[in-house]
């Protein structure tokens, strides 16, 4: 897939929110990994893209109008066999949009040391600012993030990481394994390069990624682009 063309495409048919599905097949493209992932519609071809992924997986409904998946129960996770993939695909199909229904088919990732976030947004000012943060309670309550103006260097993402306060978590907290930070300061600059190279984009969501010892996964991402300027 050629970044720029699929950015062009959304554009040019007046899109500007990429959904999950193609917001993670561009973050595969620039090396961020993501669980593998297969798009359906029909209960057949759940199933066996189910199969082909390998049990355990998770189905996901994906629609224009759904934004938070799990505060609707659009997010099934563990589906452990064909008959509970079958009965996930039923239930998904039940939840009420008015927009075009696909199934999002997708590896079920292992359980990670923790979620992160790493996001960007557009400052008016200063243009695109990246985000880091751990996920849960520490983003949504405590607000516990570190950002920087893009582009970042090795040595900004490292101060990222260790100047929330949650970094102890990462550090082999409570005999807890440490995380790999070079899998973080990676993922970091590289969508520090995708939005640099990319100002077509406005807005990334990565959230959760899931951090390991050793690697990360992006489970859930969202990429915003921006409105294209009117022209008269
Ligand atoms: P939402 O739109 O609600 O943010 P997500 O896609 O992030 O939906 O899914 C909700 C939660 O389910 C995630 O925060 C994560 O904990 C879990 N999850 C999602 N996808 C996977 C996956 N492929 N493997 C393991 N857990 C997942
Ligand atoms: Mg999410």
């Amino acid at each position: 897939m050629n970044i720029s063309e699929l950015l062009k495409k959304k554009l040019e048919s007046n899109q500007t929110v990429l959904t999950e599905f193609e917001s993670k097949e561009l973050l595969k493209e620039i090396g961020i990994s993501v669980p593998d992932q297969k798009l359906t519609s029909t209960k057949e071809e759940t199933v066996s893209a189910a199969k082909s992924i390998g049990f355990p997986v998770v189905l996901k409904l994906m629609a224009e109008d759904i934004v938070h998946k799990s505060d609707t129960g659009a997010v099934k996770l563990n589906i452990k066999n064909e008959d509970e993939t079958a009965n996930a695909f039923e239930e998904l199909m039940n939840i009420p949009s008015q927009a075009e229904k696909l199934i999002s088919v997708q590896k079920m990732a292992n359980e990670p040391i923790t979620e992160l976030i790493l996001g960007m947004t557009t400052d008016a000012q200063f243009g695109p600012a990246l985000m880091f943060g751990i996920g849960g309670i520490l983003v949504e309550l405590l607000e516990d993030v570190s950002f920087r103006i893009a582009p970042i260097t090795e040595y900004d993402a490292r101060e990222m990481i260790k100047e929330i306060k949650g970094f102890p978590i990462l550090d082999g907290y409570r005999g807890k394994p440490k995380a790999d930070i070079d899998a973080i300061v990676k993922t970091l600059l590289k969508v520090s390069e995708l939005v640099i190279k990319h100002e077509e984009i406005y807005e990334m969501d990565l959230n959760p990624v899931f951090i390991y010892d050793k690697g990360l996964i992006c489970v859930d991402a969202r990429i915003i682009l921006k409105k294209p300027e009117k022209q008269d």
